[in-house]
């Protein structure tokens, strides 16, 4: 699914996105999991736009740094440039230094990013423990195959959806 990779293996504005991902992390807002995350989403342009995780005491509204980094990035208006998105997380109450992926929602709606960016399943995901001592990359398309689309929703039901797809 993700694959182990050194730091120097990154391009510079990898080692950026990672890098920004693991400042914002700081600011993560997480008094009840102690789980803190810092996501980046990289722009066509080369711009990084930065969100964290938001928890919140009723706990179903809280929401995760990779949608907080999505929404941001489309009020900045680059919601249809994002093309790469880097992770960090950190667990406050645990020397535990390890890689965090993305959840299954926010998956969804990385690909739906990236499908309005164009770059579809290639959209890279970077993903660093707090330390940057490990770091694993994957794309969108490896982390969600047979995913739910834009396209299942015109479906009229007469035909089969291909199998891995
Ligand atoms: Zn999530």
């Amino acid at each position: 699914m993700s694959k182990r990779v050194p730091l120097k293996s990154l391009s510079k504005i990898e080692r950026k996105l990672l890098k920004a991902a693991r400042k914002v992390l700081e600011r993560a807002y997480a008094p009840y999991s102690g789980f803190q995350v810092g996501a980046a989403v990289l722009t066509k342009e080369g711009k990084i736009i930065t969100g964290t995780n938001y928890e919140s005491a009723s706990y179903g509204n809280s929401i995760c740094a990779e949608r907080a980094a999505l929404l941001r990035a489309n009020s900045q208006g680059h919601g249809d440039k994002c093309v790469a998105m880097s992770i960090v997380a950190r667990n406050k109450s645990s020397p535990n230094n390890g890689i965090s992926a993305p959840c299954g929602s926010c998956r969804q709606l990385i690909l739906e990013a990236a499908q309005r960016s164009e770059i579809g399943k290639a959209f890279k995901i970077i993903m660093g423990a707090a330390k940057l001592d490990k770091i694993e990359v994957s794309t969108i398309g490896r982390l969600l195959p047979s995913a739910f689309g834009p396209e299942d929703l015109e479906r009229d039901g007469s035909e089969e959806k291909k199998k891995g797809d």
